[in-house]
């Protein structure tokens, strides 16, 4: 039977902080097959603030596509709230009603271009003005041809994308995506068919649009992607990885990476507090969410002195955890307050046992700490 449409429209100050672009709660999705029930995501928590460039990695089949589909609609969660722009896309929402409200806020790029193959490029571009019934019909094609100049594709408006290359055809289809000046722009793995040229190109239009407020989360297989973005999230079999985890130990295996994930813990300095205390055990390895942390030292005469400075993506307690030894230093927040995410001893010794090239990375830094650390001890004896 028909559901009646007196329902309320989609508001758009309904839901969700007004910082965030996309807010994901709880979500979980399931598929059942022939073999069963099959997870997919296992209870997914984010927030995309709007104006950040995000880049989302991970393993093939690790539920990248299926979240990007929860945040645009195309296929919807088993549990938990999805809220982007400021609407919660799912609650007491049409199929029809859904598609209306994507048509107007949001551009969606897929690695195949999806063009329709017997529109010409111009035509493609003005289709979803059409859908969304944006700007009027005779402003379109103008509209249209400003896209397309934009990407760079103003000489082949008129031609069908056979006739254009590979590369022209997701500028095309980045322009389409474009069509009726949505705030976010979704990609799934934009670049995974493209040269490095052409995919240096896209990720040039992406920081363009962003640089002009607009928010964008792409999916991507290459590494080298990542670096450009504000924020890479990894999402592993279904589940997120800390960002302060990957940040800090970026050699870890993604599996690794979320059992960390699974046992850290959140801890809050104040500014000046202590956080690892001189001559004690420590029982956990540190890796710093925000702020600033001072490793502090003792000269000949009981004067402090700072030996280094440790901010986000660093860590600390490594030493103490690896040689089973009481701490050296005194470690303390700096005149902000700190949040660090720890790993309880255990934890972290039995990872790094199981991962070489982390141990390898780690005994690296170690390493130089302790040479800094000797370097400064002689500078504060020879006073
Ligand atoms: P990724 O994009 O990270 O490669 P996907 O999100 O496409 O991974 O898929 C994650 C897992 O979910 C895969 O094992 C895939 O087979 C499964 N999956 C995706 N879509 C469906 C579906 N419609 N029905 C059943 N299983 C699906
Ligand atoms: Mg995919």
């Amino acid at each position: 039977m028909k559901k009646t449409s007196l329902r309320a429209p989609l508001k758009n100050d309904s839901a969700g902080s007004a910082l965030s672009m996309i807010e994901l709660h709880g979500i979980v999705k399931r598929f059942t097959n022939a073999a069963g029930i099959f997870t997919v995501l296992k209870g997914v928590d984010l927030t995309i603030n709007r104006g950040e460039f995000v880049s989302i990695v991970g393993k093939s089949g690790s539920g990248k596509s299926t979240l990007l589909n929860m945040v645009t609609g195309i296929d919807h969660p088993t549990e938990g709230q999805v809220v982007v722009n400021g609407t919660d896309i799912y609650t007491g929402v049409t199929e029809s009603e859904r598609s209306k409200w994507r048509g107007r806020n949001l551009g969606i790029v897929f690695q195949f271009f999806q063009l329709l193959p017997m529109l010409t490029l111009l035509e493609n571009v003005m289709l979803p003005m059409d859908y969304a019934d944006m700007y009027d019909f005779d402003e379109r094609p103008k509209r249209a041809m400003e896209l397309l100049t934009l990407v760079g594709l103003e000489n082949f408006a008129y031609k069908l994308p056979v006739l254009v290359s590979t590369g022209q055809q997701q500028l095309a289809a980045i322009a389409r995506a474009m069509a009726c000046d949505p705030p976010l722009l979704v990609a799934d793995e934009p670049t995974g068919n493209l040269d490095t040229r052409s995919a240096d190109k896209i990720i040039q239009l992406f920081e363009g649009f962003v640089a002009h407020g607009k928010t964008v989360v792409m999916v991507t297989h290459d590494p080298s992607l990542t670096s450009r973005t504000h924020r890479n999230i990894i999402i592993s079999d279904g589940e997120m990885i800390d960002e302060t985890v990957s940040k800090s130990l970026p050699q870890l295996r993604h599996r690794h990476m979320l059992e960390f994930t699974k046992v850290a813990e959140k801890r809050v300095y104040q500014p000046g507090e202590t956080i690892i205390p001189r001559d004690q055990k420590v029982d956990h390895f540190f890796m710093i969410r925000t702020g600033q942390v001072d490793v502090v030292l003792l000269d000949e005469k009981n004067q402090e002195y700072v030996i280094s400075n440790l901010s986000k993506g660093e860590f600390f307690g490594e030493v103490e955890l690896l040689d089973d030894g009481k701490s050296i230093a005194n470690v303390r927040a700096g005149n902000q307050p700190v949040e660090v995410v720890i790993i309880p001893r255990a934890d972290f010794i039995r990872v790094i046992n199981e991962s070489p090239i982390t141990a390898e990375a780690i005994g690296k830094i170690v390493q130089k700490r302790l040479d800094d650390h000797k370097v400064a001890d002689n500078r504060a004896v020879n006073r």
